[in-house]
């Protein structure tokens, strides 16, 4: 065991040295700092695909992070395992005098906490937490009457409302204090050695273009141009600042503003009532009698419904990991309106493709697109594929890139009739929810 007294910040979704807030605490203290990661086993091995970019992304992001800090003289320790097994390790080779980390509010990771805090306070090592990915977190905004907001518009207004001079100011970065511990480069496990291998699939670079932020009123809702800005992988794991990003978004667009307001939203959501996970926000929606059609769904999954605004999201989705946010709303309305299947189904399809697979959102988005969630579409108002298809792709541009034989003999005939689907989900919903 080294005898030298440390503090150890333990990074989680917030893989930056740059305006990060636990971080800034941590090598603001009086002990030298050995930053940890750990690739964490229980989440690893749900993970389906071998290829998972997800897993990539962050291996290649924590390299690059280790390589500075051995620029620095110092290092970061990667581990994988269990968090319990692998931070009862570091407790007895280092001498860990306190632990900082970023809050991070998913039913998993509040448990987790948990058990480390527990662990930690046993050996009365402090653990110092900090709000880092989002602006407003827990009970920051609440109604009059103290309860979570469950509608958007007025939890917007508050929440623009508390907005104050300075909260979305930077904290210095962590590469330019000295106080990093002292020692040489710890070898990190590689993807082989965790069971993963590479992805063909490229990460969306982190890079704010402020040119689509100015015009993404206008441009956000056609899937065949570039009009957002594909940093939702990055604001998942913290590899870009959200500070930084709402800074940018209140000088130029709020519009854009708003969506980073309903990530907050949808986070608080999932904090407040972590029971969306598994069910229902509204628990009528529960008595749906999905049909759960494991054929129709294979179809849906793969993008051969005969719907091409459908199959084209989906095709994007599993090439690229990626679909642009009006075709999200469009397939999962297809999947829960049309084909009766239950919005789990479809959610965790998303949660395995999807770069910027984030719980809330996800969730929100799902629950959304059924009528379940808080401040639903209405059940009874079901996207017809055709007219959204006229509005937001009249030219067919985004279907022909992505469903090639489109129009010749080999695209399959729809696979349900819109009128009749439609009437079908709503009886269905109809007798469930009343
Ligand atoms: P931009 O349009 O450039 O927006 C910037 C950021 O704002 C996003 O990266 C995201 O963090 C946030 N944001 C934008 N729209 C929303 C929204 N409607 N709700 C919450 N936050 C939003 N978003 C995820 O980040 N992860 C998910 O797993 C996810 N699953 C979804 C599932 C369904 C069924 C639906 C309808 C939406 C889902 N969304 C999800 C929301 C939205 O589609 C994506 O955030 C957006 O398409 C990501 O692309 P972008 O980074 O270019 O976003």
């Amino acid at each position: 065991m080294s005898d030298q007294n440390i503090a150890v910040f333990w990074f989680r979704r917030d893989l930056r040295f740059d305006d990060n807030a636990g971080l800034f605490h941590a090598l603001k203290g009086d002990l030298p700092v050995l930053p940890l990661f750990i690739f964490d086993q229980n989440i690893l091995d749900d993970l389906e695909d071998k290829d998972d970019a997800r897993v990539m992304f962050l291996h290649d992001t924590l390299s690059a992070m280790h390589q500075r800090l051995n620029d620095k003289g110092s290092s970061l320790l990667v581990k994988y395992g269990k968090p319990e097994k692998i931070w009862r390790e570091v407790l007895q080779n280092y001498s860990v005098r306190a632990v900082y980390t970023n809050h991070d509010y998913e039913p998993y990771a509040k448990e987790r906490d948990e058990v480390i805090n527990q662990l930690l306070t046993k050996q009365d090592i402090p653990f110092r937490t900090y709000k880092d990915q989002v602006i407003f977190e827990k009970d920051e905004i609440l109604t009059g009457s103290g309860s979570f907001y469950k509608v958007f518009t007025p939890y917007k207004k508050s929440w623009l409302e508390k907005l104050e001079d300075g909260m979305l100011e930077s904290y210095t970065s962590g590469l330019s204090f000295d106080n990093w511990y002292p020692t040489s480069s710890i070898p990190m496990p590689s993807l082989d050695d965790m069971g993963f291998e590479r992805s063909n699939i490229e990460i969306p670079p982190n890079r704010i273009d402020e040119d689509v932020i100015e015009h993404y009123k206008e441009k956000r809702n056609y899937p065949a141009q570039d009009g957002t800005t594909r940093l939702g992988v990055h604001l998942r794991h913290g590899t870009l600042s959200i500070r930084k990003l709402a800074r940018q978004a209140i000088e130029i667009n709020e519009t854009y503003l708003s969506e980073l307001i309903w990530r907050e939203f949808y986070m608080q959501i999932l904090y407040h009532a972590p029971q969306v996970v598994e069910k229902s926000f509204k628990p009528k929606y529960d008595n749906i009698p999905w049909q759960n059609n494991e054929d129709d769904f294979a179809r849906w999954c793969e993008g051969r419904t005969g719907y091409p605004i459908v199959d084209a999201g989906m095709r994007e989705l599993n090439k690229n990991g990626y679909m642009h946010n009006r075709v999200r709303m469009i397939v999962a309305s297809f999947l829960t309106k049309h084909l009766l299947i239950d919005w789990r189904w479809g959610e965790a399809y998303f949660a395995r493709k999807l770069l910027d697979y984030e719980l809330a959102n996800n969730n929100g988005g799902w629950q959304w697109a059924a009528g379940s969630g808080v401040d639903a579409q209405p059940y009874f108002r079901i996207f017809n594929p055709y007219s959204q298809t006229d509005k937001f792709d009249k030219e067919e541009e985004y279907i022909k890139k992505w469903v090639p034989e489109y129009g010749t003999d080999d695209y399959p005939e729809p696979m349900v009739d819109h009128k009749q689907a439609r009437e079908r989900a709503i009886e269905t919903y109809k007798e469930a929810i009343n």
